[in-house]
């Protein structure tokens, strides 16, 4: 497919620049722009958005964010040898790429943060993408600094992003983007779209923060839901006995015979502040 920006293929930029693809930095490259469009399109309209990119890698995600418009993004990169492909894409798009050469864990994105609507897009590196999404929903002050996150995981990890009660992918994730945020599957990307491919379907999840989650101190709710899903076949009489079982659970109005799968992210919201 003809690039959208005029910039040479992403095939020809990786070739030029060696950047033959690492494990260790869960390399898995998507060169195909239509698919890298979709992903960005999923955000929504980019005009007047700053993006923050995780993992931009040699640019194709990055690409298509600022061929949609986007004011500026702000990508941070862990591998150095990325750098020279992401400064051709910086000289096409004068001021509006920039780039942080880093580990994204220890990134402060919030300081980051400039005024006006913030995004965060990214086709994540599947080792750390829980983590950096655990990271941007513990903020105490809420809503947060970003408007949307659109990111790319292993399907299983999407499942239990947006699963709720009753599914077998529930667990401590769900109830953590169930609090705090909307969160819904986008659509699957299957291994072959990447190079090289991986050995699972990927999804593309979207989350937008709930403007007024129910009150509830986010490090009780940690423990409640440990406790919890540690012990995820045990009644929860068992399972939260550590927390104060059968007490904590009558203070919360919920049956002690109940398995946490069957518990709302309202009924944990309630445990938690009855903690
Ligand atoms: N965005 C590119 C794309 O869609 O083709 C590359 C995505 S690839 C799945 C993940 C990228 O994240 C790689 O470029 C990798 O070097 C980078 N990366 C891995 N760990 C990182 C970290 N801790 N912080 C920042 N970037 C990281």
């Amino acid at each position: 497919m003809a690039a959208l920006d005029g910039l040479p293929p992403l095939r020809d930029v990786i070739q030029r620049h060696g950047l033959d693809a690492r494990k260790a930095l869960g390399q898995n490259f998507l060169l195909d722009l239509n698919l890298t469009q979709k992903i960005a399109r999923t955000a929504g309209p980019l005009e007047g958005v700053t993006v923050f990119e995780v993992g931009p890698g040699p640019g194709g995600l990055t690409r298509a964010i600022l061929a949609l418009g986007a004011k500026k993004v702000i990508a941070v990169e862990r591998d150095a040898r990325c750098l020279p492909a992401l400064a051709e894409v910086a000289d096409h798009y004068p001021g509006r790429l920039e780039v942080i050469e880093g580990d994204a864990l220890k990134t402060d994105f919030e300081a980051l943060a400039p005024e006006g609507p913030v995004r965060i897009i990214a086709n994540l590196p599947y080792n750390v993408g829980t983590q950096l999404l655990v990271n941007w929903l513990l903020p105490k002050q809420w809503p947060p600094f970003w408007e949307s996150l659109t990111l790319m995981f292993q399907k299983e990890v999407g499942q239990r992003i947006v699963a709720r009660e009753d599914d077998n992918h529930y667990g401590r994730l769900g109830v953590l983007c169930g609090w705090r945020t909307s969160a819904h599957m986008a659509f699957d990307v299957p291994p072959q779209a990447f190079t090289p491919p991986p050995k699972v379907t990927s999804s593309v999840v979207h989350l937008t923060p709930n403007p007024q989650p129910l009150p509830c101190d986010v490090e009780k709710l940690e423990r409640v839901t440990q406790a919890a899903f540690g012990q995820r076949r045990k009644m929860l009489r068992q399972s939260v006995k550590s927390l104060g079982g059968e007490a904590l659970l009558a203070k919360a109005g919920i049956d002690p015979q109940r398995r946490a799968e069957t518990l709302s992210v309202e009924e944990f919201v309630t445990l938690a502040n009855c903690l």
